[in-house]
């Protein structure tokens, strides 16, 4: 691809052979649990991609936006449920620069080594695409905040040892009234219950609440008031990289499916010579070409410091839709074959739907790319 350095096509080459030797064996029966394997968070950890950052002052091996996207496409080709760790690993190294001294030492470090996973809790059971509404209050006590409320449909929800959540400070001041905390769930107060998905199992997607739970001021991310504008900074990198892991199921299943039409033969003939077969190949793979370009379009402007929140919005609703389209196409072109749960591929569907909700639809995607083209006063009121 145009875009990519030497030293960035290489580092793929790497995590590429790194995921395959590591995760080919039983990748599919771990797309069945409902957890992350620790053996996989084990691998990543010792592997250094749990070290997602990007700022020396925060990590000892420094990474550039396109080569955190190239992990996350090279590690989902192979396992894709490490996305729900290596996703939140590149949110906590990104919110780093406003955590307390004191959080950082302690939680960057244990979340590097795997020893400590992390959810991001924003969605509650009455808001989800208007994010800003939320009702999870967190009020001032001495040196902590007490927070109350419930965050639904967590990934990692079930799993995890601490929650990066939003609360509001200012329940009157919408969007400005919205704070980042680091809440552990071992906190006394914290409840759980995990839903049963039809994809991306070991996502383990849960709901927490919180009743009257204390966590000290140091906890606090950022300050007040300036959780809203931070998770909208750190959206425009994850939502790319949730649109790349996306490509990544796409990008497998096309592998493997222009393998089996060389050797399934109907009337006669390969299904490859068929334009039926051989069109669609074409097309996908096209549409999987243009959106994975849109993707690290939008990571290299990142690199470059330019604004992209236009790029990551037509990334996170594009990428997953042709990934989706594709991955159901192939699936066909397997017969009765690809309708079991013998076949990969089955699954590969279901996760990749996924992709469509969290972190945003497509339908706040496209008012986010129609605000930023017709501008505040003609665009969608959001
Ligand atoms: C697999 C998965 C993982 C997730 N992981 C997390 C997580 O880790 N952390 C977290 O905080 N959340 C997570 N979520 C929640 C996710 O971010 C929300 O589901 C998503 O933002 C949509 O919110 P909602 O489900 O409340 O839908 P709603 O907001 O109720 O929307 C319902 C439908 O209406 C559409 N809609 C809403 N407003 C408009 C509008 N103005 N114009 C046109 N259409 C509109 C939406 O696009 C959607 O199709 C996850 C969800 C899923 C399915």
């Amino acid at each position: 691809m145009i875009f990519f350095t030497e030293e960035q096509r290489q580092y793929a080459k790497w995590v590429r052979e790194f995921a395959v030797q590591e995760f080919s064996e039983g990748a599919k029966e771990r797309a069945k649990l409902d957890h992350v394997s620790p053996e996989v968070i084990a691998k990543l950890a010792k592997a250094g991609l749990l070290e997602l950052g990007t700022s020396p002052k925060y990590t000892s091996r420094p990474l550039d936006f396109m080569r955190i996207g190239l992990v996350h496409e090279e590690i989902s080709k192979v396992e894709f449920p490490a996305m729900i760790v290596i996703l939140i690993q590149y949110l906590v190294y990104g919110m780093a620069e406003w955590m307390s001294d004191e959080l950082r030492e302690d939680l960057l470090p244990a979340s590097a080594a795997g020893k400590r996973f992390i959810c991001f809790a924003n969605t509650e059971p009455d808001c989800g695409s208007d994010a800003a509404a939320i009702t999870t209050r967190a009020v001032r006590d001495g040196d902590s905040y007490i927070i109350s409320g419930e965050k639904t449909s967590i990934s990692g929800g079930m799993q995890s040892d601490a929650a990066i959540m939003t609360a509001k400070t200012d329940a009157k001041a919408g969007a400005k009234g919205v704070t980042l905390f680091y809440v552990p769930l071992t906190a006394p107060g914290v409840g759980r219950s995990m839903f049963h998905d039809m994809g991306n199992l070991p996502a383990g997607r849960a709901s927490l609440t919180f009743d009257d739970v204390r966590v000290p001021v140091a906890f606090r991310i950022g300050g007040e008031g300036e959780g809203f504008s931070k998770v909208m900074r750190t959206f425009d990198v994850s939502r790319v990289l949730v649109g790349i892991t996306a490509l990544a199921l796409a990008e497998t299943s096309l592998a493997e499916a222009l393998e089996y039409v060389k050797t399934r033969t109907a009337f006669g003939n390969p299904l490859s010579r068929f334009e039926g077969i051989s069109f669609k190949l074409a097309e996908h793979a096209t549409l999987l070409e243009a959106a994975r370009m849109i993707c690290y379009k939008a990571l290299k402007m990142r690199d470059e410091g330019l604004p992209h929140s236009k790029e990551a919005a037509m990334a996170k609703w594009f990428a997953p839709k042709c990934a989706v389209d594709a991955i159901h196409d192939m699936l066909l072109m397997y017969g009765r074959l690809g309708y079991s749960e013998e076949n990969p591929i089955e699954q590969r569907w279901r996760d990749a739907l996924s992709c469509k909700l969290g972190d945003g639809t497509a339908e706040v995607m496209k008012m986010i790319v129609a605000r930023e083209m017709l501008g505040g006063k003609y665009g969608p009121s959001m």
